[in-house]
């Protein structure tokens, strides 16, 4: 058991040390590793460093403070950063349908994972059933508070400070494995004396090539190991599974094997028990650019939510049919029928209302549609759009609920997420009250819908 600080290397008292930070969801932590004196220090000058660099991912990740800045609406979030090269491979599985004897159609999905079944499923019944769909209602159309500060370029800096931090965190977790303190010994005096020069851990797996994250993971990975053929100790870190650091802690190393990893998911903290494979060989010498591990973030945090609102869903269909089963108001037959027709169905509807970037292919004519459903534009539309719609600037209009008088005052463009590697933008009206200034952003087919305004598809075109 450790008494002494691992810094200042005075005698410990008690201090409770998250080794990756709280303000990034950090959960491991230890009584045994720095002072409280050290403890403060760093959580005045190096902790924050991790807060403040990644605070876009925080924003979209609804992690800690930020959560109160962003939109309420998914579907409405505007995405970061432009997307050229960040489409995680899709898998395709199979799919088949049936035409029974009772007319009705049936859906059969074997897929290699629950997210691209789901999405498999959802495709094929948006095109039975669920392009029906749209001819229905229009969803909820609520005012959105859109920040739009959000569609600034997510810019993440990584420099000595950064990798300060970084050190912090795996030198830590170094000593909490009990691993020889003396052999690193350099380090950890040059993060006591917060160096800010460091260039030690080289940044990589921006291409996935290191360790590539299971479809809906986003975590927070130290790994410590050793390797015999290069004779070190190595630390391989993660955070967010999107800065991805390497360094090498100790040369010559001929002793026993050493194998330490944490894991842990970044958004709910729970600690992950997947095999953790790290190809060190394939560490990469070129620049790292974050652009695709971002945007591969963005894409599993999206298959996430989808993954967690369909299946609740289809939990409580499920539910309900139990019910009726437990009753005898339906059959065993009839409860899976019904099941697959109605989970079938709230798919569909899931897709076109809801996740309108989820299925890959629909067809152009359904694009438009789902376009206007949502309000978005291919971005070099705008001029078109802006010209084309000019006469809504300046009128008057009044909301449900609300006696104040708004003007719209203009059109609010929010970056979407690319389809098919084509720009895309959220059209919002912005007005302002008479009464206070304050401004409601409204998605803009919603308005134009209530104004009568003729839906024109040639607006609302991805390709
Ligand atoms: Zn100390």
């Amino acid at each position: 058991m450790r008494d002494i600080c691992v810094f200042c290397k005075n005698v410990l008292d008690g201090s409770d040390e998250h080794i990756i930070p709280q303000s990034i969801n950090g959960q491991l932590h230890s009584k045994e590793l720095i002072c409280s004196n050290c403890n403060n220090l760093f959580g005045v000058k190096v902790d924050p460093i991790l807060k403040e660099t990644l605070g876009v991912l925080l924003h979209v990740l609804k992690i800690g403070n930020s959560k109160n800045l962003v939109v309420k609406d998914e579907e409405g979030t505007p995405y970061l950063i432009d997307n050229t090269s960040g489409k995680l491979k899709q898998i395709k599985p199979q799919v088949t349908t049936i035409k029974r004897d009772d007319g009705k159609i049936q859906i059969n999905v074997i897929g290699p994972d629950e997210i691209s079944t789901y999405k498999a499923m959802a495709t094929k019944a948006v095109r039975t059933v669920g392009m029906a769909a749209l001819k229905g209602e229009f969803s909820t159309s609520k005012s959105q508070k859109i920040n739009i500060s959000l569609s600034a370029d997510a810019e993440i800096k990584i420099d000595g400070k950064f990798l300060l931090a970084l050190n912090k965190i795996i030198v830590e977790y170094y000593c909490y494995c009990n691993l020889n303190q003396e052999w690193i010994e350099p380090l950890i005096s040059s993060i006591a004396k917060l160096q800010e020069n460091f260039s030690n851990i080289q940044i990589c797996n921006t291409s996935h090539n290191i360790r590539k994250p299971e479809s809906t993971e986003i975590s927070h990975l130290i790994v410590i190991r050793s390797d015999e053929v290069k004779k070190i100790i190595y630390a391989y870190i993660e955070i967010f599974t999107v800065i991805c650091g390497y360094v090498i802690l100790v040369e010559n190393y001929e002793g026993e094997k050493v194998d330490f990893v944490y894991h842990q998911d970044a958004i709910t903290k729970e600690i992950l028990e997947m095999e953790i494979d790290v190809k060190i060989d394939n560490i990469e010498e070129q620049p790292a650019e974050f652009e695709h591990n971002i945007n591969a973030l963005f894409d599993r945090h999206e298959d996430r939510h989808i993954y967690e609102q369909v299946s609740l869903m289809c939990k409580d269909i499920k539910d309900e049919l139990d019910i009726e089963l437990e009753r005898g108001a339906i059959t065993e037959d009839e409860h899976e029928k019904k099941y697959v027709e109605r989970a079938t169905k709230m798919i569909a509807h899931m897709m076109v209302f809801v996740f309108p970037d989820a299925v890959e292919d629909f067809n152009l004519k359904e694009l438009k549609e789902i376009n206007y459903i949502h309000s978005l534009i291919k971005a070099d539309k705008i001029e078109e759009f802006k010209f084309f719609y000019h006469q809504f600037i300046g009128h008057e209009f009044t909301f449900e609920g609300n006696e104040s008088i708004y003007k719209m005052e203009n059109f609010v463009f929010a970056r979407h997420r690319p389809r098919n590697d084509v720009h895309m933008l959220k059209v919002y009206c912005c007005f302002v009250s008479e009464k206070d200034g304050s401004k409601e952003y409204w998605p803009a087919t919603d308005v134009f819908k209530f104004t009568g305004v003729p839906f024109l598809p040639d607006y609302f075109v991805w390709l």
